[in-house]
């Protein structure tokens, strides 16, 4: 039988250009968090393909974002650089 009529179209129209169409797209989140830079690759994520724009598919991996910001999950302890004391050998 034909199941030609409105079926749900897998496209969804951009939210930032509302021209194009965002197509799910596996993409590496790249993000500087003070001085670290967080890589989060292969988010899955929704991508314009007129304008770009790159949409979260899936809030939960984008809430690293907002671990990072709440929590130290990534912060490590400041490094102590240790007093190099050059012994005069006699
Ligand atoms: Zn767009």
């Amino acid at each position: 039988m034909p199941d030609s009529g409105d079926h749900p179209s897998p496209h969804r129209i951009c939210p930032v250009c509302h021209l194009g169409h965002t197509r799910p797209r596996a993409v590496t989140h790249v993000e500087w968090h003070d001085d670290q830079l967080i890589v989060v690759p292969d988010v899955g994520a929704e991508v314009c393909d007129f304008c770009g724009a790159v949409s979260p598919a899936d809030d939960r991996l984008w809430r690293l974002d907002q671990l990072l910001r709440h929590g130290h999950a990534l912060r490590s302890a400041p490094q102590r650089r240790p007093h190099h004391q050059s012994s005069r050998s006699t």
